[in-house]
């Protein structure tokens, strides 16, 4: 073995020349290679891989009734990542299940290998998902970006619309609702518009709830609600608890919660409760008002950040959300309302502990693994193809026969829908 190095040093000696010539190109090769990495890792694993649907794609939904759903219903949970295949989810399996009902075939199609854009914070998937382009071209990208929604500031809406404001350019006269535990998609990544009603659930919804419940009727008018985003106006709003299949389940919840914990600390998962209560609400109570329905519940995320990924208060967390899917769900089956719904859930990142750090926004497999599902009439039972955050648009557009923006850069991933392949 000595002699052989000894053999290569002395001709390494003997041509210098082309000694440093092959080390340059090695290292060339070397950077060549951890930049297609670097690039692979942050950009191409982005690059959506799926259908733009064409004109005869849509005609299909558009010209065949059997086709349409009345309502879509997406359930958004931040900060959840994949875990919903790491814990028992009893509602979130039966809800994302192939079923028929009342002699309709509900397809479902689940994965928990979406990828979430970079960086991984909530803001930057939350419009991208939105507005079906990358943070880069929506321009809200590391610098404050939550602050920044929460305060009210919006992307260019006009060039990239959220697929709520490129609905309402093709349905003029319809009507949209959104109801959040974190501010910031109402205020910021949504459109304002007169057609979407926004509710935002604060802890002063909770307190005015069980302040005028009535055990007689199980519901409270009057509720006064911020709604906009200069968190200054107000409507009246209405929390049925009378709803069949779930009647008086949110205010045992929430009046033990009370009595238990006060109103001190954990209210987030309370909050949740109430943007779910009032998605149920307005959706039983008029079925035919609202086309596309988006809620935002934050509580896991939140667990995330106080307690650590993983941790037993972040898995209760997850399991809490299970259960107000639990209450869509049995509240639809009892309206007869869930063969003609389409179910989305959706997250924008996962979250990780790091030597005790609780965070997200890199590029770790914890935050960048999601979690997608849909569950309806038109949807192909299995495993998607790619999905990526940016395909949320084109996804809930195409299935309401909505054409997509030119500018989204979103698609439509394969093995998703009976009809497109
Ligand atoms: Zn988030
Ligand atoms: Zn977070």
């Amino acid at each position: 073995m000595q002699t052989f190095f000894k053999k290569m040093f002395d001709s390494m000696k003997a041509h210098k020349g082309r000694t440093i010539a092959i080390a340059i190109i090695a290292f060339v090769l070397v950077c060549v290679i951890v930049a297609l990495c670097c690039l692979n890792a942050f950009l191409f694993n982005r690059f959506p891989k799926g259908y733009v649907p064409s004109d005869s794609d849509l005609a299909l939904i558009r010209d065949n009734p059997e086709n349409q759903y009345k309502r879509v219903v997406i359930i958004g949970v931040d900060g959840v990542g994949d875990f919903f295949s790491k814990i028992y989810t009893p509602n979130f399996d039966k809800m994302f299940s192939a079923k028929t009902v009342n002699g309709v075939d509900i397809g479902a199609s689940v994965t928990y290998r979406g990828v979430a854009v970079y960086p991984t914070i909530s803001c930057e998937n939350w419009m991208s998902m939105f507005h079906g382009v990358r943070p880069v071209y929506h321009g809200f990208l590391f610098r404050d970006t939550n602050q920044r929604v929460e305060d009210g500031e919006h992307t260019n809406e006009e060039k990239y619309p959220s697929f709520m404001g490129q609905y309402l350019r093709e349905n003029p006269s319809d009507e949209i609702l959104s109801v959040c535990t974190w501010r910031g998609v109402n205020n910021g990544i949504i459109e304002n518009d007169s057609r979407i009603t926004k509710y935002n659930s604060y802890v002063e919804d909770i307190v005015q709830f069980l302040d005028g419940y009535d055990e007689g009727t199980r519901v409270v008018s009057n509720i006064m609600t911020r709604v906009d985003e200069t968190e200054v106006a107000s409507a009246s709003t209405t929390i049925r608890d009378d709803i069949p299949g779930i009647e008086g389940q949110l205010y045992d919840y929430l009046s033990t919660q009370v009595k238990m914990y006060g109103y001190a600390d954990e209210t987030i998962e309370m909050r949740d409760a109430m943007t779910m209560q009032r998605i149920i609400t307005e959706t039983v109570s008029n079925p035919n008002k609202y086309r596309i329905a988006y809620m935002h519940l934050d509580q896991v995320d939140h667990a995330g950040h106080t307690f650590g990924y993983a941790k037993p208060a972040y898995t209760n967390a997850v399991s809490r959300v299970d259960t107000l899917i639990g209450r869509l769900y049995d509240a639809y089956e009892a309206a007869g309302m869930l063969e003609d719904t389409l179910f989305v859930l959706c997250t924008d990142h996962g979250h990780r502990t790091p030597g005790g750090h609780k965070n997200h926004g890199k590029n770790t497999s914890l935050e960048v693994n999601i979690t997608f599902a849909l569950a309806g009439k038109t949807v192909k039972t299995g495993t998607p193809g790619k999905y990526v955050n940016t395909d949320l648009a084109p996804i809930v557009s195409y299935a309401l026969g909505v054409k997509a923006a030119k500018t989204w850069q979103g698609r439509v991933p394969h093995n998703m829908f009976t009809l497109l392949g």
